[in-house]
């Protein structure tokens, strides 16, 4: 029989998971997991949900950083102007994820924890280099967000390990991000490719720090070092897009399915890459 429970502290939920005889699953807005469970997808014994844990929903800007608790909604993080203003990447990759509705509830740490290798929101984490705290029988732990998922539909947490929040760094001026996907329809679809690029620029405009992360091109999101590479050291020229742009087809890993083959896919990577990467260069170059 399927328990439910609601515990009020971070030290109940994971005695809770620690203690679970069966499969435990933990809860946020439940837009995955509801699904899962009518589809008999997962079966799990014992249903924990986070969401009466003080500071699991909500964002504080700490001297320019930021943190978001695990199950704060898109909806929530599309309202925080100042996340928006030094995250615009991340806070449009959060709220490209379902409807209105979904984003009532949506949130990053059950976008990331689901594991689907198109979830919207994990290349922009990725890309910001966002670590996420993760609260266990031992303690907490401080990890980069790329550790967590080890394939479709699985992480790397253990079984009495939940996400507590995400941090998200100081910026240094003139940086931006931006994330783009291509679905198939003008909404409610998952990505064929989702591609994230974050960038510092110096005051001449070049190119001193970037981050180019792919998704659904992989069986986890992919980041393109080699992308990053082909940015740092110039401004947004000609040979910068070219470089990122074979970097980017280069790291691909695409399955062929119904919303686009191998072939498909990677040009796509390429081409989303390149222009996330114009729309982050321009938003970069408007801050001070
Ligand atoms: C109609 C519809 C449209 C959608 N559109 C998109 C889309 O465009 N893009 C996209 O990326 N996704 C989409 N999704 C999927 C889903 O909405 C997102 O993945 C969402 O972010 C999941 O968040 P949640 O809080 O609802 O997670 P939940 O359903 O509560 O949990 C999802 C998974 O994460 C685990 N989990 C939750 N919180 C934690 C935690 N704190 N620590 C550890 N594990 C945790 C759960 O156990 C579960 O396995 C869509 C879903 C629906 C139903």
């Amino acid at each position: 029989m399927l328990s439910y429970t609601a515990p009020s502290t971070v030290d109940e939920a994971v005695r809770l998971l620690a203690g679970a005889s069966g499969a435990a699953k933990v809860l946020a807005g439940g837009t995955d997991l509801l699904v899962q469970l009518r589809s008999g997808r997962t079966k799990p014994d014992l249903i924990v949900d986070t969401k009466r844990i003080p500071g699991i929903a909500g964002i504080r800007e700490q001297d320019g950083a930021f943190v978001i608790g695990a199950a704060t909604s898109g909806a929530v993080i599309g309202e925080c102007e100042a996340l928006k203003d030094a995250w615009p990447g991340v806070v449009e990759a959060a709220n490209l994820i379902g409807s209105t509705q979904i984003q009532g509830r949506a949130s990053l740490a059950g976008n990331l924890c689901n594991a689907s290798p198109a979830a919207d929101s994990v290349p922009a984490l990725i890309a910001a280099r966002a670590t996420c705290v993760i609260a266990g029988a031992n303690g907490r732990r401080e990890v980069p967000v790329e550790s967590i998922v080890t394939g479709p539909g699985r992480t790397s947490l253990g079984p009495d390990e939940f996400v507590l929040e995400f941090h998200l760094p100081k910026r240094p001026p003139r940086s931006a991000d931006a994330y783009l996907r291509f679905i198939p329809r003008t909404e409610m679809d998952i990505a064929v490719v989702g591609a994230a690029v974050s960038l510092t620029l110096d005051p001449g405009g070049v190119c001193t720090d970037a981050r180019i992360v792919l998704g659904a091109v992989a069986p986890t999101a992919v980041l393109v070092p080699e992308g990053a590479a082909a940015l740092i050291g110039r401004k947004l020229d000609e040979t910068a897009v070219a470089g990122l742009d074979k970097a980017a087809r280069g790291a691909c890993k695409p399955i062929d399915d119904k919303r686009g083959t191998i072939e498909y896919r990677t040009k796509v990577a390429g081409v989303l890459a390149r222009r996330a990467a114009t729309i982050a260069y321009q938003r970069a170059g408007e801050r001070r």
